[in-house]
């Protein structure tokens, strides 16, 4: 196969610029403006936000940029540089139905931040916006879109809101208004990430620990593989495991099954007769607990220390959602054993799995080699060529300029 290249984000300075000139060539006047957000990687902890589980995302280089103005109109017009869709409504018909394709992204989070809009005016907007985060690959280009656009209208519009409003407000952009089903991990992640840290999110309420997540520091390195295959969470597959969940959830008769004490496991098992849904619950309960057990590690000493066991948690995880959860798809299996059997301390899917990319824990330098073994593996298999990433714990949402 060709050489493997590692692809790095954009010059932040530069996409900045590049983002308020495309704005000012669009619309003909310059932005009040340019705010972004990150995407993100789950490094553990999947498939769990829906059962008010644990997981440890972090953002990473790759976000969208939004070069934005209040305009004098109650106009609403968005554009992307990664589109040719273009939307133009009024403010007050915003609605969820009413909005097609990618714009209901933007227009849902203006939506859902209505409670935050003072008065009856309303107040149009321009935006414009140039995403890096790879689109539908799993590492939550949508999270990045809606949070950088509630980063722009929070300062445009002097809201008031909280970075925990925002989060809660894209979330309820994209369950309500773009009819996509998700848990909060990934605008979670996008709003809330620190440079230097993984992020625990308690998913029962939303609070978040930042957690020493020290790479680069260490030698060590995050390997992203975007693999390029199929990948779609407003599909049917993940709903039916949410399902699923609430199945169990249901059976065991609690809430969710973060409420099911993994010391009872077998136990709680055994009272579940269908064989599937004892298996999806397996997966939500053991991944939870392997998110406490990293996060314990991390807490006892520094990810060099920890390698060989937090190696062994992530691969542990991705088995699971192979095995019992049944989320991967041959090419993140690929990309996954490849990436054991080139070195790397442990790796797994990252994101809703059926398609979209893996994580590898690697010594730094032999992060190319990996990413080579992987793209020879997708050879040999017929898979088509994946992406390469390397992941830096980075800062959540914020304004630019
Ligand atoms: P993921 O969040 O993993 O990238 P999703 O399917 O949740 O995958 O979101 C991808 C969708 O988000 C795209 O199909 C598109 O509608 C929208 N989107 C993301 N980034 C952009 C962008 N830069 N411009 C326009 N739409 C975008
Ligand atoms: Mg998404």
């Amino acid at each position: 196969s060709s050489d493997a290249v590692i692809l790095e984000a954009p010059d932040r300075g530069e996409t900045v610029d590049a983002t308020a000139r495309a704005f000012a060539e669009a619309f003909g006047y310059e932005p009040d403006g340019v705010w972004s957000a990150p995407g993100r990687v789950n490094i553990i902890g999947e498939h769990v936000d829906y059962q008010d589980g644990l997981c440890l995302p972090m953002a990473i280089s790759h976000r969208c940029f939004v070069a934005a103005a209040r305009t004098p109109t109650d106009l609403v017009r968005v554009r992307s540089a990664q589109s040719d869709v273009v939307f133009e409504g009024q403010a007050g018909d915003l609605a969820p139905d009413a909005v097609e394709g990618w714009p209901a992204y933007v227009t849902g989070v203006l939506w859902a931040l209505r409670p935050f809009i003072s008065g009856a005016v309303q107040q149009g907007v321009d935006i414009y916006l140039d995403g890096h985060v790879p689109l539908g690959s799993g590492l939550s280009s949508s999270a990045s879109v809606e949070c950088a656009s509630a980063e722009a209208l929070e300062s445009l519009l002097s809201l008031g809101t909280t970075p925990l409003d925002r989060v809660r407000a894209c979330i309820a952009a994209e369950n309500d208004f773009v009819g996509a089903s998700t848990g909060g991990l990934d605008q979670s992640a996008s709003v809330l990430a620190r440079e230097g840290r993984a992020l625990l999110l308690d998913c029962r309420d939303f609070s978040t620990t930042p957690v020493a997540w020290d790479l680069a520091g260490q030698g060590l390195a995050l390997l992203i593989t975007d693999t390029r295959a199929e990948h779609s969470h407003a599909g049917g597959e993940y709903a039916d495991r949410r399902r699923d969940s609430e199945r169990a959830a249901e059976i065991l008769g609690v809430g969710t099954l973060r409420d099911i004490d993994p010391a009872g496991l077998d136990e709680a098992l055994g009272r579940i007769d269908d064989e599937v849904v004892r298996r999806r619950a397996r997966h939500v309960i053991t991944e939870i607990q392997r998110v406490r057990d990293f996060d314990a590690l991390l807490e006892r000493g520094s990810v060099r220390e920890g390698v060989a066991q937090l190696g062994a948690l992530l691969n542990a995880s991705h088995d699971s959602l192979r095995d019992d959860y049944e989320v991967t798809v041959p090419a993140l299996d690929v990309a996954v054993d490849a990436a054991r059997a080139a070195g790397a301390h442990g790796s797994r899917m990252t994101g809703g799995g059926f398609g979209g990319s893996t994580i590898a824990l690697v010594e730094a330098d032999s992060a190319q080699d990996v990413a080579q073994a992987i793209a020879d593996a997708f050879a040999r298999e017929g898979l088509g060529s994946p992406a390469f990433f390397l992941a830096l714990p980075e800062d959540g949402s914020g304004q630019d300029r």
